[in-house]
């Protein structure tokens, strides 16, 4: 689906970043302006007020809108303000399916506040199409897809599900944050709608944090621009700034990190201490001819459940130096962390048993440093369990 024959990288670079007409900047201004003057009562250039649009978020959402094979983008305050907006698209009464392995704080969401709101979820095993099929009812509206999932690298088959849901009548919405648009376009499987968490690989180096709808048709386009200005969620030009240069090397990053979590899982998937591990990139994973045939690369998180529970976590988290204990994921510097406790401390204990995530698993976001550093670092903390 490309839209210009410039490759990928090229376009994270180059790409609706030109905004400075008056000295030819290089690098997209920030334009913290929170009002734009017109020159007369019909003629403005552009821009009114930043809620509504800003010189350099525009630049953001014209880049990632390009990079994804969409036609608008917009960016947005966090992750979770891209999954609000897109909900807006739906009214009391509708039913959403959705994964019960998705992103922790879209659960949170879904089964509070918009479940408070009269919309109905169904929370099914969606790697099992005959589940999704089994969940559809005449008020379906919209399945809800994020693949590979968290923290236990599920995949879900999107062409799977597009056809599933234009079968009855739903559209498609993808949460496409864990590959990043450089790995899997949902677009080019026939998905509507795309968001990010651009907090992750999009801005890359853990400093700001943000997210972004991506739309395909002009109706969506409509719909999630009303909707992000009218309840105010588009995100700062600054932060916007930052997301724009960090996505300048999102290309060698996103090859850097996965080179680091193919080399982390491979050493894992021998090591005496570690009893499973989860990466799409072993030729062992259930899913790994899916991932082969809808991603670009494996991407770089890593999960294993290590022998021994929770001291044995405990002690991988002492002793392995160059990992921080921190959620979150998609920077520079690799974290790891104890889904348990951490990430998914918001689910039930019954609910992260049912998932599958135990006293054992431990959660890796592999960074860029040098492969052999982090392989040789975990190896270390597992060898001295
Ligand atoms: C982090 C994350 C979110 C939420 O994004 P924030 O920027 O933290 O609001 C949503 N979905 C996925 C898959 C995420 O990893």
């Amino acid at each position: 689906m490309d839209q210009s024959p410039l490759h990928f990288e090229t376009r994270c670079i180059h790409v609706g970043v030109e905004k400075d007409s008056s000295y030819n900047s290089v690098i997209t201004p920030i334009y913290p302006s929170s009002t734009f003057y017109w020159e007369d009562t019909s003629t403005n250039k552009g821009f009114d007020y930043t809620r509504s649009g800003n010189p350099t978020r525009k630049a953001l959402e014209e880049n990632i809108a390009v990079l994804e094979g969409g036609i608008d983008c917009r960016a947005t305050c966090t992750g979770m303000s891209a999954i609000n907006a897109v909900m807006h698209l739906f009214k009391p009464g509708d039913h959403i399916i959705a994964s019960d392995d998705i992103y922790g704080g879209t659960y949170r969401l879904f089964s509070t506040v918009f479940t408070n709101m009269g919309l109905q979820f169904s929370f099914v095993k969606m790697g099992d199409p005959a589940a999704v099929r089994a969940a559809l009812k005449p008020n379906t509206k919209c399945i809800w897809i994020e693949t590979p999932s968290n923290p236990l690298l599920n995949l879900v088959d999107i062409a799977e599900m597009v056809s599933i849901a234009k079968s009855a009548g739903a559209i498609t919405i993808a949460d496409n944050t864990f590959l990043s648009p450089y790995l899997q376009r949902p677009f080019e499987f026939g998905v509507d709608v795309v968001l990010h968490s651009t907090t992750k690989y999009l801005n890359g180096h853990s400093d700001v944090v943000g997210g972004c709808v991506v739309t395909n048709d002009k109706t969506h386009s409509e719909k999630v621009s009303f909707i992000v200005n009218a309840l105010g969620l588009a995100c700062s030009p600054f932060d916007a700034w930052l997301v724009l240069r960090g996505i300048k090397t999102l290309g060698p990053r996103m090859e850097a990190h996965q080179k680091g979590a193919m080399a982390l899982a491979t050493m894992l998937d021998q090591h005496p201490a570690v009893e499973h591990v989860y990466y799409p990139g072993l030729p062992t994973h259930p899913h790994h001819e899916l991932a082969k045939r809808q991603q670009k690369g494996f991407g770089a998180m890593v999960s294993f459940d290590v022998k021994g529970g929770r001291p044995a976590a405990e002690h991988v988290f002492k002793n392995a130096h160059l990992y921080k204990l921190a959620e979150s994921l998609g920077g520079v510097e690799s974290l790891f962390e104890y889904p348990d406790t951490m990430s998914h401390a918001s689910m039930t204990h019954d609910a992260r048993r049912q998932a599958g995530i135990s006293e054992k698993t431990i959660r890796v976001s592999v960074g860029i440093e040098h492969p052999d550093d982090i392989v040789a670092d975990m190896k270390h903390a597992l060898d001295t369990i």
